[in-house]
């Protein structure tokens, strides 16, 4: 069987075995490699040869550091079919959306590209008599960064690339549930140019995230995951001292008002509740159409259309979405779908007992529409993460917008509608971090920044663009002045200086 190991000083390292983790592939339900699992010695070690490396990385012009991120950004365009399809057979999304998930990190790599420019600081001349204040963005030293199962190229990049092109040293911890593309993007940065140990890929679990949370000599540890862990790893890791960024689970509700361009939005509610299986934090699990009319209408859309969807491998071109992660995943999203009929929700179609012919031990759940969900029930409360749309009916766009607002999770939240009036009152009124206005999965683009609200994110940095160059660095600021020391008068002064 196929063997992933920890990749430092450059290359993978030997294979020890000693604690491994079984990677599945979800179509066939068997294992199909087996990953190294880190404890804290080998953790420590990592820290120490990035701390070796990092000052000569930082003291490298930032344009030269770029430099690397062009070269980069061509490797993974070169490698885009095989890192794809690498990345399809260890999560199980189609290769199709396996390649939007590379696409949307290479985004960021672009951003990066750009860092000369992003680290300037300001300058003030002349702040006070013959006085001159400057400031810089320094990296911090060596910075961690924790990713989740369901974005293994995309999550990494956001982290790496401001991380690295800040001119940090950064140790990478993915997901153990699919660990390949994560070391294949640390190959690729060794093929751009980048020095050895600036990047190192450590696999693991709760052991070498404690390890991690632990060792002082990391600065900054940035976390994406589920909620209740991003809420312990940002708590240990702040009590630790370090600067913190932890994004969290999602509930992410669809408002359709009656003026909506159904179509549009029915295709749209398809596309983001059942994509990639629903295992996305940006997935519109969550529809609350405004009105009963709107409602029945809705429903009456949706049925015929989930009926046609395709469930497949990942390799299947015609196929809407694949295979869940692993057994454990399947069986509690189907716990889940007996929850919501147990607490009284209606099951319109039923997902579970799905078979695919020659792949019947696959994780495959035909896709599930619940109707008549309410607010207090836990299937509502609960992140399912699963291909399972819940229908929440409401009178008004008030009480649809105190939906989103009171949930637990602020991720994304979405509004399909003709009025613009309701669409601005609603991206002003809503406690969520990321609103969609006739865009059902409104992940910002790679200059802008991504993060969720309540528990959807603990920290106040959100990941990429300026946050993810503000997080990566801290500010030193220098007041500077220059005396003529010709003789004449010597300023002293027993009151805080001021500029008078
Ligand atoms: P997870 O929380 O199980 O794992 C995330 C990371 O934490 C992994 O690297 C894992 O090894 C590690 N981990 C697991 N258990 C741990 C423990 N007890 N202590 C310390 N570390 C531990 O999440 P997942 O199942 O891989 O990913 C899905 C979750 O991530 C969903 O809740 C999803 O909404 C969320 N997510 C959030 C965002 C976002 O930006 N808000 C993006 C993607 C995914």
């Amino acid at each position: 069987m196929r063997t992933i190991s920890h990749f430092f000083d450059g290359k993978a390292a030997p294979f020890s075995g000693e604690r491994t983790g079984e990677v599945f592939n979800p179509a066939l339900g068997v294992p199909q490699a087996r990953v190294d699992m880190a404890d804290a010695a080998v953790l420590d070690a990592a820290v120490e040869r990035a701390k070796a490396a990092q000052p000569a990385w930082a003291a490298l012009n930032p344009q030269r550091r770029a430099r690397v991120f062009f070269n980069l950004k061509a490797l993974i365009e070169r490698d885009m079919q095989e890192l794809a399809e690498l990345l399809a057979s260890e999560h199980g999304k189609v290769v199709s959306d396996a390649k939007g998930d590379i696409q949307r990190g290479l985004d960021v790599v672009e951003f990066v590209c750009g860092i000369p420019h992003l680290l300037k600081g300001e300058y003030t001349e002349g702040a006070g008599p013959k006085i001159d204040v400057y400031s810089m963005r320094q990296p911090l030293g060596v910075v961690a960064g924790i990713t989740p199962f369901n974005f293994p190229a995309m999550i990494p990049l956001w982290m790496m690339a401001p991380a690295i092109a800040c001119g940090n040293a950064f140790i990478l911890k993915p997901s153990e549930r699919d660990p390949s593309v994560p070391v294949k993007l640390a190959e690729l940065m060794k093929e751009a140019g980048l020095p050895d140990n600036i990047l190192q890929v450590v696999h693991g679990d709760k052991i070498v995230v404690d390890a991690i949370l632990d060792n002082p000599g990391v600065k900054a540890v940035s976390f994406v995951g589920s909620s209740d862990i991003a809420h312990y790893v940002y708590q240990r890791g702040v009590a630790a001292g370090k600067r913190m960024q932890c994004m969290g689970g999602a509930k992410n509700h669809g408002i359709v008002m009656p003026d909506a361009d159904l179509d549009q939005a029915v295709a749209d509610i398809l596309g983001a509740a059942y994509g990639s299986a629903g295992e996305r934090c940006m997935a519109l699990p969550v529809v609350v159409p405004v009105g009963e009319a709107t409602a029945d209408a809705l429903r009456a859309r949706l049925i015929p259309e989930i009926e046609k969807l395709r469930v497949g491998i990942q390799t299947d071109a015609d196929a809407h979405y694949g295979p869940v992660v692993s057994a454990q995943h399947k069986a509690r999203i189907e716990n889940y779908i007996q929850m919501g009929v147990d607490e009284g929700a209606e099951l319109v179609i039923d997902g579970r007992g799905f078979s695919l012919q020659g792949y019947e031990d696959g994780y495959f759940l035909a896709p599930s529409l619940f109707d008549r969900v309410t607010p207090a029930m836990k299937t509502y409360t609960d992140e399912i993460f699963g291909p399972v749309l819940q229908m929440v009916r409401s009178q008004s766009l008030d009480e649809a917008i105190g939906l989103a607002s009171r949930h637990q999770y602020g991720n994304g939240v979405a509004i399909f509608t003709r009025n613009g009036e309701a669409a601005r009152e609603f991206a002003q009124q809503v406690e969520v971090g990321m609103v969609g206005i006739n865009v059902p999965i409104p992940v910002p683009v790679s200059y802008h920044s991504f993060g969720g609200w309540k528990r959807s994110g603990f920290g106040d940095m959100n990941q990429y663009g300026m946050d993810g160059v503000r997080f990566y660095t801290r500010v030193k600021t220098v007041t500077q002045r220059w005396p003529s020391g010709d003789g004449g008068i010597v300023d002293q002064s027993f009151v805080i200086p001021t500029m008078k």
